[in-house]
């Protein structure tokens, strides 16, 4: 079924406010939006309402055991849809809240089998954008969103990607300008002990595990898993944030990574890039990540990039890849999965 899709912009603070309340009022009815986030762009939903969640999956044609993640506009919230909250889940909260970390707890019978895919467990987040708070506290229901972008795709950083994935399915867009940190959430269960690492993302490792100590890291951050293999976070499991052209990812030395693509790009090949190296590929389709030692670059271009090759015909993507530390544990992870983990390190080749 295709409907007409509102695109919500504003020149002032009326407009704006106007938008924020219409937004909150299809949210009420059942109905779907756009809404931006500091991380990506989320297809919201009232989470409470199973029919409402029920749409989100066949809008983004999303398998319906990957569940989806509750957003709140308090921390006050968290007893509400939460059971046995732990100490821990406050100090993150204290620390982390309003931002890019989801954490996963013990869910209450109010949040509806289809926003949790069965599971006896929530994601929760509590977002860090001013116009997604005001939706949320206007509607006054968590809302459930995932990431914007018809499931495999690689996730939506402006309004207009979710335009282009989205419309004619869903009843809003709510454009709240680009997104800050560019990449997902960082997911940590909360549930087991030592906490896990579900899925890297906007929150680097190294802040949590200030507050966490030791965090165990869930085995489908670093690789694809075998057959049989179950990840922790259901959504780690699928191809994701994929390109049409197949994509190599090269890590290691960054240096030895550029040469080695050189190397091996074919004519019609396409390139992703720090700004260090972009001089040589010359004559190539090319998207940037930025400079190689700026990681919260990486993050806001990673899906832009991934994005943009799907409008040209390039036979293969090559991309250069940061180490783990940081936020670059989150990019790497993008690029890898965009590639179903077809890595070389260059470093190793080297040697061989
Ligand atoms: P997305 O909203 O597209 O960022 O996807 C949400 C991610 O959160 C997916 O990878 C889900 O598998 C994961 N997720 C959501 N809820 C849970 C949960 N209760 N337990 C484990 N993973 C979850
Ligand atoms: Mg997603």
């Amino acid at each position: 079924m295709t409907m007409g899709t509102r695109f919500f912009q504003w020149k002032n603070d009326a407009q704006k406010n106007d938008a924020i309340s219409e937004a909150a009022q299809i949210i009420r009815a059942g109905g779907l939006v756009g809404i931006p986030t500091e991380t990506v762009y989320g297809l919201g939903a009232n989470g409470l309402n199973g029919e409402a969640v029920k749409h989100i999956f066949e809008a983004k044609g999303r398998p319906q055991d990957n569940p989806l993640i509750l957003h709140i506009a308090s921390v006050d919230w968290l007893e509400r849809y939460c059971e046995d909250v732990p100490e821990l889940a406050y100090l993150l909260a204290e620390k982390f809240w309003p931002g890019p970390l989801t954490m996963i707890l013990r869910r209450k019978n109010i949040v509806p089998d289809v926003t949790t895919g069965g599971l006896n467990t929530v994601g929760i987040r509590f977002p860090d954008h001013s116009i997604t708070l005001e939706i949320i506290s206007k509607a006054d229901v968590p809302i459930a969103a995932p990431s914007a972008n018809t499931s495999g795709r690689p996730s939506c950083t402006t309004a207009a990607d979710v335009l282009e994935d989205m419309n004619g399915k869903i009843e809003g867009i709510v454009d709240g300008g680009p997104c800050r940190v560019g990449v997902e959430s960082t997911i940590i269960d909360l549930t087991v002990t030592p906490p896990r690492l579900l899925r890297p993302g906007g929150l680097p490792l190294e802040s949590l595990q200030e507050i966490c100590g030791d965090i165990e890291i869930d085995q489908a951050v670093t690789r694809q898993l075998k057959d049989g293999e179950t990840a922790k976070a259901p959504g780690m499991k699928y191809r994701h944030y994929a390109p049409k052209a197949p994509v190599t990812v090269v890590t290691g030395d960054a240096q030895k990574a550029a040469a080695y693509i050189r190397a091996h790009l074919a004519p019609t090949g396409g390139v992703i890039c720090f700004d260090e190296f972009v001089p040589m590929f010359e004559g190539h389709a090319l998207e940037s990540l930025g400079s190689a030692f700026d990681q919260a670059e990486q993050a806001r271009r990673v899906f832009d990039a991934l994005r943009f090759f799907d409008s040209t015909d390039v036979s293969e993507i090559w991309a250069q890849c940061p180490d783990s530390a940081g936020l670059g544990l989150a990019v790497a992870n993008r690029l890898k999965k965009a590639a179903g983990f077809h890595v070389i390190d260059a470093d190793e080749e080297e040697r061989a």
